[in-house]
């Protein structure tokens, strides 16, 4: 029996297993696939560690886990049961094994998102490089360059102005021409940003750079640009927390969490990008320490407490 069994080794999966590990307490902690942000060449505005690259954040933080007397294992986590008051039985498997099962008294689900990414020849060349989804990450990269910002609807809306704190030289591009209002296209034009109306056939740059140049239309046109900045949603990189029965956020439609990071299944907690609060590493980091402090919390012996 674990104390707690960890789903996920990114920034907020490992940071509480370390804070577990020095607490003493037996984990183990499923590390399975890419982080969200394997296409990064850098983590920006990591205190500290502003510039580190994704893989040498967790490569890191691993050691840091398994040196304190933590354990991680390669492994997709395809179910959790719960088959008593904070008594729970994981499955999990690697792709090559059958599914082996591993029981724990707490849960803490670091799953993370996936981004929703726009689907033309050329994204994957320019992706974490010059081609970006999240403004607080790379938008001081982007000061004064051309910027090209897709999405659709009145949120996108939001996010190009949000745009507007770097640079001035933005262009919207609104590929289903039906995802704006007259207000949004006033507003916009307010701050002269000219929406276009067009389809993306490519991107296309210096490969070698993975520098954006161009954004090449299916109509023949095309836009010089800088740096592509995308805005298509997200979607949960699993559904655990689903099968658990876990609350979302009526707001956002994330995990839903009290302030000791517990979700509304008791015993079970949530970190990180699949919780309501800003998708960063750095977060993502303070919020699995956080979780961690309560889960050992909630396991010292009530006779151990003061009154
Ligand atoms: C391109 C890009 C650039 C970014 N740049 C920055 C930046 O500059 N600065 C910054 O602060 N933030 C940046 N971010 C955001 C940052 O990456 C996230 O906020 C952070 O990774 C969230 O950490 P997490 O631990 O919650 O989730 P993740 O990092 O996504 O980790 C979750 C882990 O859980 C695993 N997992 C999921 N389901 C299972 C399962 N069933 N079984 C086992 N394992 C599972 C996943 O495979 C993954 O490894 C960027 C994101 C992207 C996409």
């Amino acid at each position: 029996m674990y104390d707690c069994i960890v789903v996920g080794a990114g920034p907020a999966g490992l940071s509480a297993s370390l804070f577990l590990a020095r607490y003493r307490r037996r984990t183990l902690t499923f590390h399975h696939n890419s982080p969200r942000n394997e296409y990064a060449h850098g983590i920006h505005g990591f205190l500290g560690h502003h510039g580190i690259s994704p893989a040498e954040l967790l490569a890191r933080g691993r050691d840091e886990v398994t040196s304190h007397g933590g354990l991680i294992i390669e492994g997709c986590v395809t179910r959790i049961e719960r088959l008593g008051n904070r008594h729970f039985r994981v499955y999990a498997g690697d792709g090559n094994q059958d599914t082996r099962t591993f029981d724990a008294r707490r849960i803490l689900l670091a799953t993370g998102l996936r981004d929703v990414t726009p689907d033309c020849p050329g994204f994957r060349d320019f992706y974490g490089v010059s081609v970006h989804h999240c403004p607080d990450c790379d938008g001081y990269e982007c000061i004064d360059k051309r910027i090209a910002v897709l999405g659709s609807g009145t949120k996108t809306v939001g996010f190009a102005l949000n745009l507007l704190t770097w640079t001035t030289k933005i262009t919207l591009i609104n590929e289903d021409n039906a995802g704006l209002s007259a207000d949004d296209r006033a507003k916009l034009a307010a701050f002269d940003i000219p929406v276009r109306d067009q389809s993306i056939k490519a991107l296309d740059g210096d490969l070698k750079a993975k520098q954006l140049r161009r954004i090449l239309f299916n109509d023949g046109d095309s836009l010089e640009c800088d740096a592509l900045f995308f805005n298509l949603g997200t979607n949960p990189a699993s559904t655990l927390h689903e099968m658990l029965g876990c609350k979302l956020d009526e707001d956002c439609g994330l995990v839903w969490v009290d302030r000791t990071r517990q979700t509304s299944v008791e015993g079970v907690y949530a970190a990180g990008d699949i919780t309501p609060n800003s998708q960063l590493a750095v977060v993502a980091a303070a919020e699995g320490a956080m979780a961690a402090i309560h889960i050992h919390d909630s396991l010292i012996p009530s006779e151990r407490k003061p009154k």
